[in-house]
């Protein structure tokens, strides 16, 4: 049993050395681990792969007790104890797959001041019987893992974590440390609320990853520019993550035709099929995985080049982590999203089918931000340090928005064309419609309604389809329409729509580029 050492850093960095082999912290780790020895409140967010576990997994050594860690998924609690005994730490872990006899021994070497950690899931810590047995211990402190599992404003909750606020009622004088890689403002404050924390001291380590290359392409002709863009990269390793299982294995196909060593990942597999992939992947042997989000929880693979999107994700929390598996070694990587309004459309209907009508309209306003931050006019990685509490001064110059930044005209007298239609049409017509009207086309649609009877019939016959496309997305992006989902899909004047189209406001527009266009030009 190690002895337990006074608290402090130096003896912590014995510790570090000692058991881990490392001889400094890095510097957000040292505050936060004298902030734990302290016997504060602690909240912790930073990103994965940035040495969370350290932070309380030093003090649990250094100080007296054992400290008990909440973790949601048996898979890594088994990973991190196996880990802890490596180095030397005494560590264990109860949670439904432990045998009775084995926990009575874990509770014997609890009870005998033996063990440094204990990690439970969150169902077993609050289950009869095992507060009780807490309550006769001597705990160090609380480590809450994935700490935004507790809020449901998060976009993993776990209703078996809102039940960890028992621990501040029952154990007033234990300390409780929350670590989380993945929480909105938001969620963050909800964390510390649930918790009962105790004015926690905050440690937001930055989330940003300046060597990703952000960008976000149109989603035409998406299967043909992700197999260009692999096939040139023979050599770099890169993930595509996709909705469906179907389009996982239809796209791995896809590339396996053109010769790319690839394969598709999602949790329709069985365990064996899966592990053999992501071991192919590890090794290199699979140059790329094409997966569901099923992929990559606690995968430490530090030469992914890049990731690509080639749908929508759901949120901006979801989207992070996930591009947050390329260049983890710090070089260079790029990140792909394939941007399409269909996946919106598909993605609403999803999300809309929620039993709960709070967290359906949750997941839809997280869904909408995604949706900004795919359709923005400005710098990209501003955008997401933003979503997650911190702010960049300059724009980053390693997005596609800043490295050919859009030029903008006055778009008034275009969104007044565009709106005076959709007053004409008496609100009732969906986008495909309404550009049809105004570029004057002849179909069925328009004869049955009367609509080539209206005065801006064909007033934007110039323009081809995919530009006023773009220029009606961007009017919703502004808030000058939206969609009224529950009638069809079709447009509605906003209260600042109808200033536009009086001439009381002027509207900047971004001048729309094919998608081939913008690919030719310069990159950096
Ligand atoms: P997280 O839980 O935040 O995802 P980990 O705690 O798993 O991150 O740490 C990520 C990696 O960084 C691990 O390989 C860990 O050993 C290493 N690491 C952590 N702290 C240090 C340090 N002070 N010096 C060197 N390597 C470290
Ligand atoms: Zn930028």
């Amino acid at each position: 049993t190690p002895e337990p050492l006074a608290p402090t850093l130096d003896s912590a960095r014995r510790v570090l050395k000692q058991y881990y082999g490392y001889d400094t912290f890095r510097p957000m780790q040292e505050s936060i681990i004298s902030n734990i020895m302290s016997g504060k409140d602690t909240v912790v967010l930073m990103p994965t792969g940035g040495g969370k576990s350290v932070c309380f997994q030093v003090p649990a050594v250094v100080q007296e007790g054992v400290c008990v860690v909440v973790s949601p998924l048996i898979a890594l609690m088994k990973d991190q104890v196996e880990a802890l005994k490596a180095n030397g730490i005494p560590a264990e872990y109860i949670n439904s797959s432990v045998g009775q006899s084995e926990q009575t021994s874990i509770a014997s070497d609890c009870l005998n001041g033996y063990l440094k950690l204990l990690y439970v899931s969150p169902e077993k810590l609050v289950s009869p019987g095992f507060l009780q047995f807490l309550q006769r211990l001597r705990i160090s402190m609380f480590a809450i893992d994935e700490a935004h599992c507790i809020s449901s404003w998060g976009h993993d909750f776990r209703p078996e974590y809102t039940q960890l606020r028992v621990l501040r009622e029952q154990f007033p004088q234990v300390p409780i440390i929350a670590l989380t890689a993945t929480a909105d403002r938001l969620t963050q404050r909800d964390i510390q609320q649930q918790l009962r924390m105790h004015e926690p001291e905050v440690f937001l380590s930055s989330f940003d990853r300046p060597n990703l290359n952000l960008i976000v392409r149109p989603g035409q002709n998406r299967v043909g520019s992700i197999v260009e863009f692999v096939t040139a990269r023979p050599s770099e390793s890169g993930i595509i993550y996709c909705l469906s299982r179907k389009q996982c294995e239809t796209l791995a196909q896809k590339l396996k035709e053109k010769g790319v060593r690839a394969n598709h990942y999602h949790a329709g597999m069985t365990p064996n099929q899966r592990a053999s992939v992501q071991e192919g992947f590890l090794r290199d042997d699979l140059q790329v995985i094409v997966a569901t989000i099923a992929f990559g929880m606690g995968i430490d693979k530090s030469n992914v080049r890049w990731v690509i999107h080639y749908n929508l994700p759901k949120n901006i929390e979801g989207y992070y982590q996930e591009i947050g598996r390329g260049g983890r070694d710090g070089a260079p990587a790029t990140a792909i999203l394939f941007y399409s309004f269909a996946d919106v459309m598909s993605l609403r209907d999803m999300l809309t089918k929620d039993a709960d009508p709070r967290l359906s309209q949750l997941s839809l306003t997280k869904l909408e931000r995604m949706q900004q931050f795919a359709e923005a006019a400005s710098c990209r990685r501003k955008i997401l340090l933003n979503y997650f509490g911190e702010t960049l001064e300059k724009d980053c110059g390693n997005c596609d928005i800043c490295r050919n930044p859009p030029t903008t005209f006055d778009g008034t007298e275009l969104a007044q064309k565009a709106l005076s239609a959709v007053v004409r049409m008496r609100e009732r017509a969906p986008i495909g419609l309404l550009i049809d009207v105004l570029r004057g086309m002849r179909n069925q649609a328009i004869l049955q309604g009367g609509y080539e009877q209206i005065k801006t019939y064909g007033a934007g016959r110039d323009l081809p389809y995919l530009d006023w496309y773009s220029y009606i997305h961007q009017m919703l992006n502004d808030g000058l329409l939206y969609i009224a989902y529950e009638e069809g899909y079709s447009l509605k004047i906003t209260e600042v729509g109808k200033l536009v189209l009086q001439g009381q406001r002027q509207l900047p527009m971004k001048k729309f580029q094919p998608a081939e266009k913008a690919e030719k030009q310069p990159r950096g």
